[in-house]
C-alpha cells in the first residue's frame, strides 16, 4: 500500500541523531547508579529505542511490551488491549516509557495505569515525537520529548502507515492532495 501525495521531509535524520544524543545525556545523568528498565511499546519505537540507548551511557535494561489500540490508524477508539507483555519484574524498578508518539494519550495513559500497579520505584515516559494538539487523556510524566510536532500523520523512523515506511531514517508526512 503506498499514500498518494508527495511525502515531505518533517525531521531528517540528522535533526533526531543529534536531539537523541541530547536526551540520551539527559537520561545518563538523571538515571545514574539507577540501572533504569527501557520498556519500548511495539511496534513504533523500536527505531527510536535501538538509537536513545546507544546515546546513553549508563548501564541499563530493556524490554518490550506491545499493546494494539482499537479504531482506524488515525484515531484511537480508547479501547486498548495488551497483546505481548514484559518479561521482567519491575517492582522497586526506575522504568522510562519508550513511545514513538504521542497523539490522544490513551495508549499510554492505559500502559501508565497497568505497569503502575506492579510497583515499580518509578515511571516516565520518554516519547520521540509530541502532537499535544490531539491529547485526550494526559498520560503522566512525559519526561524527555524529542520533538514537538503538528498534527498531521507521520511516517518513516519506525512508524508505519500500513505497516510500510518503519525504515525511513527520517520522518515524514504526506500532503493532503
Ligand atoms: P494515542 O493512543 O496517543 O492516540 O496513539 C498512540 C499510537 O498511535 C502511537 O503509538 C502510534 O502507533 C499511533 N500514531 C499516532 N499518531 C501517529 C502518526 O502520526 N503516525 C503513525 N504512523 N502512527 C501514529
Amino acid at each position: 500500500m503506498t499514500l498518494n501525495g508527495p511525502m515531505k521531509t518533517l525531521i531528517s535524520s540528522d535533526q533526531i541523531q543529534q536531539r537523541i544524543a541530547e536526551m540520551g545525556h539527559d537520561i545518563s545523568q538523571d538515571y545514574r547508579d539507577r540501572n533504569p528498565v527501557l520498556v519500548g511499546v511495539l511496534r513504533g519505537s523500536f527505531v527510536f529505542l535501538a538509537d536513545l540507548i546507544r546515546a546513553i551511557t549508563i548501564p541499563l535494561e530493556v524490554d518490550f511490551i506491545s499493546v494494539e489500540s482499537y479504531g482506524s490508524q488515525k484515531n484511537s477508539s480508547g479501547v486498548v488491549r495488551l497483546l505481548q507483555d514484559l518479561n521482567t519484574n519491575i517492582k522497586g524498578r526506575d522504568v522510562i516509557l519508550v513511545e514513538d508518539i504521542v497523539d490522544s494519550g490513551i495508549t499510554l495513559s492505559y500502559l501508565i495505569d497497568n505497569l503502575k500497579t506492579r510497583g515499580p520505584a518509578s515511571l516516565v515516559i520518554c516519547a520521540l515525537l509530541d502532537k499535544k494538539e490531539r491529547r485526550q487523556k494526559e498520560p503522566g510524566i512525559l519526561k524527555y520529548v524529542g520533538f514537538t510536532i503538528p498534527d498531521k500523520f507521520v511516517i518513516g523512523y519506525g512508524l508505519d502507515h500500513a505497516q510500510q515506511y518503519r525504515n525511513l531514517p527520517y520522518v515524514s508526512w504526506v500532503e493532503e492532495e
